[in-house]
């Protein structure tokens, strides 16, 4: 720390800068091989809705589907809902082990939602051709499952490198470490293994790993607000826990150098 006059003349402060997440080759090795399965899902998905596109193609706008036709559409369109909804699962899981960054808005968003633009191709073809054949009945169950299979695609916690490596570094303020505790079911991580959340008579396992491992296996997002409470009181405490020692309670005239 410097006795001298430090002069902000605009940008972060110096000890928010954060070092960017980078995932390692183990989770990005992980993170291929589930992008593989989620693109196989996704191809098949499109073949199950070409053959739907076929019985609709061959067939005459003026005279209807058999009812035995119909249920086949059906059944074919439900197949490729359940493939799309699959690969989406395989997607959002890889993003998980290997975050985009969020610096750049669009690709991250393409990135992290490609699961809808796919539910679009998947479905939406069939769904103009249905209605063009005047098969109204299988047009709307298209139309359902693309919303359906869309609104399930969709990734409402989408990871970015920007937010792992927060989280990582505030465990690290917390703790010196990056070590964290978890539950089966918990939706939140923790720094003690103690902490009254996850230490109950209804736990039998409790996990333990780096916050991005929380975030890669289980997708979670938050940090025990027990466990931030606990940890900044002894952080206080010791003045100041492992890596950096900075006083918290004392007034210090060179902690904060705010001049106006
Ligand atoms: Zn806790």
């Amino acid at each position: 720390m410097t006795t001298k006059k430090i002069t902000n003349v605009g940008g972060d402060d110096a000890p928010q800068q954060r070092p960017a997440f980078v995932a390692t080759a183990e989770a990005k090795a992980q993170a291929k091989q589930f992008r593989l399965y989620a693109a196989i899902l996704w191809i098949l998905a499109i073949v199950a809705e070409i053959g739907a596109m076929v019985i609709l193609f061959k067939k005459d706008p003026e005279i209807a589907l058999s009812t035995g036709m119909r249920v086949a559409l059906i059944v074919i369109l439900l197949i490729d809902l359940i493939l799309l909804i699959a690969g989406s699962s395989f997607w959002k899981k890889s993003n998980r082990f290997d975050p985009a960054s969020n610096r750049d808005a669009l690709k991250f968003m393409l990135q992290n939602q490609l699961g809808v633009v796919v539910a679009a191709i998947a479905f939406l073809p069939v769904v103009i051709l249905a209605f063009i054949k005047k098969e109204y009945l299988v047009g709307a169950i298209a139309a359902l499952f693309m919303v359906g299979g869309g609104a399930a695609s969709a990734d409402y916690h989408a990871p970015s490198q920007e937010q792992y490596s927060q989280q990582t570094s505030r465990v690290q303020d917390l703790t010196g470490g990056n070590n964290v505790y978890w539950t089966k079911s918990g939706t939140k991580y923790h720094i003690y293994q103690d902490c009254p959340h996850i230490n109950t008579s209804r736990t039998d396992e409790i996990f333990s790993g780096t916050v991005a491992k929380a975030r890669e296996l289980k997708n979670i997002t938050e940090l025990c607000k027990t466990c931030e409470a606990r940890a900044e009181k002894e952080k206080a405490l010791k003045g100041g826990a492992g890596v950096q020692s900075q006083p918290i309670a004392l007034p210090d005239a060179n902690a904060k150098p705010e001049k106006k």
